[in-house]
């Protein structure tokens, strides 16, 4: 029998139902795996508590003897729980995360054994990083790369099994201090939009010292039977179905949407949430999504460190955890086609230390002027840079879900609202008139009305638009379901802060000048607005019309990864990101060396699953229902029955014929293709070519005869779990 048939049969017969932990209340099993502050202050010394305190807020180093006390409390709380490990916890490129396991256990010089975790391998640790990639930078530079702790993400446990290990977040260096991961350009980002959005805030509020960028993500995923997923070569390598004939039923009647949750998957939900909880990750909501079996579940916001650390420990979490219920998640993108893919929206704002949501209308007029320049602001970067955030979402997954059933379409636009367009146009057209500080332009910014109306806004439109307006924060909806959120992250903290370093220059000079404050900060936001306003788009982000209209203001609209690549290393890009201290040159060109490389392989592996289902799969079972129809047409001609009687089987015969022979001819002619790409030395040139050549030509191709091969052979014959199967059985 087989696979799929044997998972179709188990799925019917299996009653298995995982017991989920009961846990009353969230509050009673919340953040009780993480090194927390509280938990910080039981296991520390008044020393040790007070350094790492200060080495949180401002990133200060700690000296060996303090650290040795640290290590040692967070031993002795890792040792109440049971735990024997500790590894340095890191996200490397690859877009996973990585860990190397080193026990507390050691050996004395005298021989005696003892349990000892010491400040040296708190701070530091040289995992064997040969194998990660690195874009030729420690090539260049050196061999080897080290972990180095990063205070500012709290330790914490995690349990796998019966296995506990203490996980001590980390950055990824080169040693020649290259970065090598997705955290540490982040946290010099963060660095970089902090010091530019205290000088800006400092206009209005003194008592401003610190700005921190907030990230709220929403996580979308696909939940599917486990044996069902084993039994596609192409979901188990691929995340993806490379093949598949629509079901007669899609996502048409949209009846998922906010349906009640299946049993099997709410128990998984429940399961995955509750170890999130436990490390600390503040999941807030779960619902079902568009598609059929898609999902998706989102936390409370929190400083953009934390929670990308948390959305990448979360991916980690949901897998393992499905595994246990029987169940696959899948973070790809554009698992099915034809169906909504997944995405991850990344809602993004600047908090003060003053309590202050930048993006938030404030309710008095000198609020609102805050208000207002962060948020003009916000548009210029977006307006200036829109090709870097292009870039920072590009992967060979997302490549499918960009402009495909309701996802966000290439182009990058901001979405405002009604309200907002009509101030931003009241401001901009008083270009040329005077304000001055009694302006009625300036003191009736009466902004705070406005949200009712966003939020109005809100369940229509601009759920089209790939970065929108949400009544207090923006939501960066490109970014891909699978993706590491940091990169978007650096990407857009970056331009902010360089606009707004540029935007306090502009307004410092005509403040020189003799202009006052109010005045001169109106009219550097009535600049920018004039500056951007090409961004701006509150119409249908997926129609056809849009595509036509960008064109004519010229935004870009680049659709494939390798040339959204370009972006990252233009002479724009590469002073953007040195000025703000985020990646030399040379970092930024090993970021794009990586990523032509993971953008190739992605295409190389699907590529290859493609001619091997085909070969190894579809044909052979083609091949067994063509014989079957041949033997029943020479049978029926054996005992004399009239040709016409058995047209329909010939005219079977003949459209498996044509199928088989055009699948197995454009195999052979995609093998081909795929070694002359192989034969590429430039990256650049060998990712556009696995594009336009191996991809563009061949995929949609071969896969429309398999496609049609599904529709027309015997069901019991076939050997791939159908789309009605993956998408509509738990
Ligand atoms: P929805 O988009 O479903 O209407 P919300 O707008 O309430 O839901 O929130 C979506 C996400 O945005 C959540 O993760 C939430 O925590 C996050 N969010 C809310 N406010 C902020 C903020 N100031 N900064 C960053 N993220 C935020
Ligand atoms: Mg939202």
């Amino acid at each position: 029998m087989s696979l799929r048939l044997q998972a179709l049969k188990n799925l019917t017969n299996s009653t298995t139902e995982v017991a989920v932990p009961f846990s009353p209340k969230i509050t009673a099993i919340f953040g009780e795996n993480v090194f927390t502050l509280k938990t910080a202050r039981e296991y520390l010394s008044d020393e040790g508590y007070k350094s790492l305190i200060t080495s949180i807020k401002g990133g200060r180093k700690i000296d060996r003897t303090v650290a040795n006390q640290i290590a040692n409390g967070l031993r002795a709380w890792a040792e109440s729980k049971g735990v024997t490990h500790f590894t340095h916890w890191f996200q490397p490129l690859t877009g996973t995360t990585a860990e190397k396991h080193d026990s507390f256990f050691t050996i004395k010089s005298d021989g005696t054994s003892i349990e000892e975790f010491d400040g040296a391998a708190l701070i530091q640790q040289e995992p064997d990083a040969s194998s990660f990639p690195s874009g030729g930078l420690r090539a260049t530079f050196e061999a080897r790369g080290y972990t180095a702790w990063d205070p500012s993400s709290p330790a914490f446990i995690m349990e796998i099994g019966n296995g506990r290990t203490l996980c001590i977040p980390t950055i990824f260096v080169s040693y020649t201090g290259e970065s090598l991961d997705y955290k540490s350009p982040l946290l010099k980002a963060l660095v970089a939009l902090d010091k530019a959005a205290v000088d800006v805030c400092n206009y209005f509020d003194k008592n401003i010292t610190k700005v921190t960028p907030t990230l709220g993500w929403e996580q979308e995923y696909f939940v599917i039977d486990e044996a069902l997923a084993n039994a596609r070569p192409d979901l188990v390598l691929a995340d993806r179905t490379v093949y598949g004939a629509a079901p007669a039923k899609g996502q048409q009647l949209e009846d998922h949407y906010f349906g009640s949750i299946p049993e099997r998957v709410y128990a998984f939900m429940r399961d995955y949430e509750a170890e999130s909880y436990k490390l600390g990750i503040p999941l807030r909501t779960r619902h079902n999504e568009v598609a059929p079996s898609q999902f998706e579940c989102a936390p409370i916001f929190e400083e953009v460190n934390l929670a990308v650390d948390h959305n990448t420990l979360l991916m980690d979490v949901m897998s393992r955890v499905a595994k246990r219920h029987k169940l696959k998640v899948l973070l790809h993108e554009k698992p099915f086609a034809g169906i909504n893919g997944s995405g991850k929206h990344n809602n993004w704002s600047m908090a003060t230390d003053t309590g202050v949501n930048l993006l938030a209308p404030g309710k008095t007029p000198k609020t609102n002027l805050m208000f207002l320049t962060f948020f003009v602001n916000t548009i210029k970067a977006v307006h200036d840079y829109s090709d870097l955030l292009r870039a920072a979402i590009a992967s060979a997954g997302n490549d499918f879900r960009l402009g495909a059933n309701e996802a966000p379409p290439a182009i990058i636009s901001v979405f405002i609202g009604e309200y907002l367009s009509k101030v931003l146009s009241e401001i901009e057209g008083r270009v040329g008139e005077k304000f001055d500080e009694q302006d009625e332009a300036i003191l009736k910014l009466d902004l705070h009305r406005s949200i009712p109306e966003l939020l109005l806004d809100n369940t229509d439109r601009n759920r089209t638009s790939p970065f929108a307006f949400t009544g207090n924060k923006f939501e960066f909806r490109a970014v891909g379901s699978a993706a590491n959120c940091a990169n978007a992250m650096t990407a857009l903290n970056t331009i902010m802060a360089e606009t707004l370093r540029n935007f306090k220059k502009e307004v410092d000079e005509l403040i020189d000048k003799g202009e006052k404050k109010e005045v001169a900060l109106m009219h550097v936001i009535q600049k920018a607005i004039v500056e951007s306003k090409a961004v701006l788009f509150e119409g249908d982000g997926y129609s056809d019309d849009w595509q036509n209209e960008a064109e004519g203001r010229q935004l870009p609209n680049v659709k494939t990864t390798p040339l959204a690549l370009d972006a990252m290393i233009t002479d724009k890009a590469k002073n953007l990101f040195k000025k703000n201290g985020v990646y030399t040159h040379s970092e930024l060109e090993a970021r794009h060396e990586i990523e032509l490389e993971k953008y190739i392989k992605k295409v190389q592996i699907e590529a290859r699953l493609m001619g091997d289902l085909a070969t190894n799969h579809i044909l052979p079972a083609a091949i067994k229902y063509q014989n079957t129809l041949i033997t029943n047409v020479l049978g029926l001609k054996q005992i004399g029955v009239a040709e016409e009687t058995f047209s329909a089987q010939r005219e079977m015969l003949d459209k498996i014929t044509e199928h088989i022979n055009t699948i197995k001819t454009n195999v052979s002619l995609m093998v081909e293709a795929r070694k002359v790409c192989n034969n590429m030395t430039d990256s650049r040139e060998k990712a556009i070519a696995y594009n336009t050549e191996v991809k563009d030509k061949f995929f949609d191709e071969i896969r429309y005869h398999v496609d049609k091969l599904e529709l027309l052979v015997d069901d019991t014959l076939w050997p791939l779990p159908k789309y009605r199967e993956l998408l509509f059985l738990r």
